[in-house]
């Protein structure tokens, strides 16, 4: 579609990393197979990933966070350009100070990498029964599992943490984590006794 078209390329223009169709499209076929209707994303950027999730069913309602003025009002353009307001709530903020009440069948975390534990605690009870914290980014290019990492200072720091991630997620006994290897890597986090 000519709409998602020109935000990918407004996103390549502007270096907004958006999520790469294999890891959208995973996504979106989680959604589509578990019935999932209320959705969380802490990491709109300029909206595309909230759009497609959106777009598989007219009855998915999603509420996303992004914490730069500039993107989320692009991301309000584009949600209102796919006639998507009514579904799509976006809020200026940061997303660890963010409130809300509301319970979600998928949250999903897809911002700044050094803070995805304190996402995890600070969301995990907003997750309805049965619900998942889906996670982006855990390879982080091949980086967190490479060993011999050669690359400049502050990327090593964000591997350590994605590594640091991946590790408070393993040994987590509150919550059972697959990892998926699609993409640039996505968990799936359920509560372990909502089976
Ligand atoms: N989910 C988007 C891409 C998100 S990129 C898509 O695939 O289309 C990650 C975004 O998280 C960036 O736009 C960044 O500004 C935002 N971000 C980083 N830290 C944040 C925070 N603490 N709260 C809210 N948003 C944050
Ligand atoms: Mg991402």
């Amino acid at each position: 579609m000519q709409a998602l078209m020109s935000i990918k390329k407004y996103a390549h223009e502007h270096d907004i990393p958006i999520m790469k169709e294999e890891g959208v499209s995973f996504v979106c076929e989680y959604i589509k197979k578990h019935n999932i209707k209320r959705i969380l994303e802490i990491g709109s950027a300029i909206g595309y990933s909230a759009i497609r999730f959106a777009r598989v069913s007219n009855d998915i309602f999603i509420t996303t966070i992004e914490i730069d003025k500039e993107r989320y009002l692009q991301a309000v353009q584009n949600i209102k350009d796919f006639g998507l307001e009514n579904r799509i709530s976006i809020y200026l903020q940061d997303a660890l100070l963010f409130e809300t009440t509301e319970k979600f069948d998928l949250i999903f975390i897809d911002a700044a990498k050094a803070q995805y534990i304190r996402f995890f605690e600070k969301y995990k009870t907003n997750l309805l029964d049965g619900g998942v914290i889906l996670s982006d980014n855990l390879s982080f290019h091949g980086m967190v599992e490479d060993e011999n990492l050669k690359c400049n200072k502050n990327t090593i720091m964000l591997v350590k943490k994605i590594r640091k991630y991946i590790t408070f997620l393993r040994e987590n006994t509150e919550f059972e984590t697959e990892f998926i290897k699609c993409a640039d890597g996505i968990s799936i986090s359920k509560k372990r006794n909502s089976e």
